[in-house]
């Protein structure tokens, strides 16, 4: 087999780690039947009061599901304040369903602000714009580059909610960037009683700080104001580096690029550095248009070497890293950040002080080594700036944000069960809207404003109509 003939680039790496995976989890590559995921019962749907089956709902990645039973759908504010006012049960507010953590499952009312859709309203001389809270991120780019706007930073996918991403403090990379929430100049909700709220740094500043990573438990958000930017290009490079070179490197190009992010390969010798740096349009439109190729012939032939012989994964991981080519593309900076994740996985993240970043992962990955985890899925490590919001993972703190996923066929327990004593050795905050297994004892050590949180989830939400089984364990609600 000649693995130099592969020629990999960084799509086509992660793809094939992935096939791995793959293969791992249909047991063709001998691991043992106690390592599967269990499968998700098939839900029929609740009966609702009409006496019809209401539809199940599910996350993404399939490891949340519930049966709610009733779905609600208002129409405008009016609607939706009346809906709240008379609701004698909870409600549970979905987005884009995006969220690993149980933030959404709800046996009651889900509820979808599917028709608070669009951009509302663009100010040129603030550079802010309002956006209805079920617009998707991926909806934003085009209104904003025709105005000469653009959002200051992205995630690495935009196919969330502007109310769901805000909602958990959904982040890119960049250390000079904050998550999405940090911003948010000002936000519209619907309280508990059906009553309409505005908040803003100025006008209602304690509910601003607590509705910017308000993980759905102060009411329905209809809409929201962002600070954006003048709209920019950006160049992306990708490129295998030895893990050793990678992790003395990381703070350097942390420092000296735009964003920058790692993929560290589990139980190999390589890390795949990515940067993104701003470019005229001139240089955007110079280089050729790179895509990302079709990885099938990649993905299939690493799985049957490994499905062969799943002892010489290190090898054989190591031999394709090191033919993965340099990849350099470049375009409007929204459809450089937002990334196709066609292979569903689930995932969990803890941020770790900025400094400590690059020791917990390394211990992170001798443990992945040394404890013979079978995993081969990258491990995304991403810097983001801190801020002043009471619930954010990156509450003044510049942070560096390590994910550990598992695709969503596979048993992810046993391994997320090994690494997050290490996050918790090094301080982490995990991602609200990601898997981890605090409860409000453990996040309130974390959040010194959680008790002014929790005031103001009283006041906006008195019966606590907006608090889930989830919610409660991590509030500490009764
Ligand atoms: C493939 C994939 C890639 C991801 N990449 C990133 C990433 O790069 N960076 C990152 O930080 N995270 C990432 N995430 C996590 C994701 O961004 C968050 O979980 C986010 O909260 C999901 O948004 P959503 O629109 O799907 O909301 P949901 O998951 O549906 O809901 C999230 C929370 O928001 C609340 N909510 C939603 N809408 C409203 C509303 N209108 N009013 C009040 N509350 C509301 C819900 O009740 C819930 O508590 C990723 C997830 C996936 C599946």
């Amino acid at each position: 087999m000649k693995f130099e003939r592969l020629n990999l680039n960084r799509r086509e790496v992660l793809k094939a780690a992935a096939a791995v995976g793959v293969t791992s989890s249909l047991g063709l590559s001998g691991c043992s039947g106690a390592e599967q995921a269990q499968q998700a019962p098939v839900l029929q749907g609740a009966i609702g009061k009409d006496g019809h089956r209401v539809p199940p709902w599910s996350n993404w990645s399939g490891n949340q599901v519930s049966e709610p039973n009733e779905r609600l759908v208002p129409r405008d504010t009016d609607e939706l304040s009346a809906m709240i006012a008379k609701a004698r049960q909870g409600i549970r507010l979905v987005g884009a369903g995006h969220s690993f953590s149980p933030l959404v499952p709800t046996k009651e009312s889900l509820m979808s602000l599917a028709y608070f859709n669009g951009i509302l309203g663009i100010d040129n001389a603030s550079k802010q714009f309002e956006v209805a809270a079920n617009t998707f991120l991926a909806s934003a780019g085009e209104p904003l580059w025709q105005e000469g706007l653009s959002l200051v930073n992205m995630p690495d996918i935009n196919t969330q909610t502007f109310g769901g991403a805000v909602a958990t403090s959904t982040h890119g990379t960049g250390s000079a960037f904050g998550s999405m929430s940090s911003t948010v100049t000002g936000m519209s909700l619907v309280n508990g009683q059906g009553e309409v709220m505005h908040c803003s740094a100025e006008n209602n500043s304690e509910l601003f700080q607590a509705a910017r990573n308000n993980i759905g438990a102060l009411g329905a958000v209809t809409s929201m104001k962002m600070q954006a930017q003048d709209k920019y290009h950006l160049q992306e490079t990708s490129w295998m580096m030895d893990l050793q070179e990678g992790l003395e490197q990381a703070q350097a190009l942390r420092d000296t690029h735009r964003h920058f992010e790692l993929y560290a390969l589990p139980h190999a010798d390589y890390i795949m550095g990515i940067t993104l740096d701003d470019v005229s349009e001139q240089e955007a439109l110079s280089q050729p248009r790179v895509t990302s190729g079709d990885a099938y012939e990649t993905f299939k032939t690493l799985s049957k070497v490994i499905d062969a012989v799943p002892f010489m994964k290190r090898f054989i991981i190591n031999t394709g890293a090191s033919t993965v080519t340099k990849e350099v593309r470049s375009g409007r900076n929204y459809d450089i950040f937002g990334n196709v994740r066609d292979i569903r996985f689930n995932e969990m993240e803890y941020s770790v002080p900025a400094e400590l970043g690059v020791k917990c992962l390394t211990e992170i990955l001798d443990t992945i080594k040394k404890q013979n985890i079978n995993v081969i899925f990258p491990l995304e490590v991403r810097y983001i700036k801190g801020d002043d919001i009471w619930l954010s993972p990156f509450y003044q703190r510049d942070s560096c944000a390590i994910s550990c996923h598992n695709f969503h066929d596979k048993d992810y327990k046993k391994y997320f069960a090994a690494i997050e004593p290490i996050f918790l050795k090094y301080d982490g905050r995990p991602h609200w809207g990601k898997i981890h297994t605090l409860t409000a004892k453990e996040q309130s050590a974390r959040y010194p404003k959680f008790d002014e949180f929790l005031k103001v989830r009283a006041a906006m939400d008195p019966r606590g109509i907006f608090a889930n089984a989830h919610i409660k364990t991590v509030l500490g609600l009764s």
